[in-house]
């Protein structure tokens, strides 16, 4: 896994300075059809932006964009205290209707799911590792947050996983796997 550092130090998020102890790890897609990741950086990294995560997955593996231990805009919730987070950069060709996706390729898509994926387990692995997490109890994505009320309603990443037979059940199985050194390449 690859990480490179690009800290959005023009956000207000950044400018905030406020620090959290990591109990847990959020996992989000960014709900629009976008794979390049400079596109975010360049419209996040400025003032007036009212989200900031801790890192983007993409194909060029992880960019990290706050300090791990930085307080977060990405929950709408609570979870901004505690979680560390992290978005997923969803590919090009499909639009949403409310939080559903329309017109989604799962076939053609799938070389790049299964990349980002991959890559999304390993980084969950890493942060449980450097905070002492237990990935069945800390892991949790967007959806999941809003039913612990954690965080906002929205729909990610279980608008999209399933389309590839993945779910954050899965996600965080092979995480605990990757720690227990099983699946490790
Ligand atoms: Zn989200």
């Amino acid at each position: 896994m690859h990480i490179t550092e690009h800290i959005l130090t023009n956000s207000d998020c950044y400018k905030a300075g406020r620090t959290i102890k990591p109990k847990g790890i959020m996992v989000h897609s960014t709900g629009v059809a976008q794979p390049d990741v400079n596109v975010f950086l360049k419209a996040w990294d400025k003032p007036g932006v009212n989200a900031c995560v801790h890192a983007f997955v993409h194909r060029g593996g992880v960019t990290e964009t706050l300090p791990w231990n930085w307080r977060g805009w990405h929950a709408g919730g609570a979870a901004n205290n505690t979680h560390i987070s992290f978005e997923i950069l969803e590919p090009a060709g499909h639009t949403y209707k409310g939080g559903t996706m329309i017109g989604y390729d799962p076939v053609k898509n799938g070389p790049y799911f299964q990349q980002v994926y991959n890559t999304a387990v390993e980084l969950c692995a890493y942060l449980c590792e450097i905070y002492g997490l237990d990935p069945e109890r800390d892991i949790i994505d967007h959806a999941e947050g809003c039913k612990l009320g954690l965080a906002s309603n929205h729909s990610d990443v279980g608008q999209w996983f399933p389309k590839h037979g993945k779910s954050m059940d899965t996600l965080r199985a092979d995480v605990k796997a990757r720690l227990k050194g099983v699946n490790r390449r």
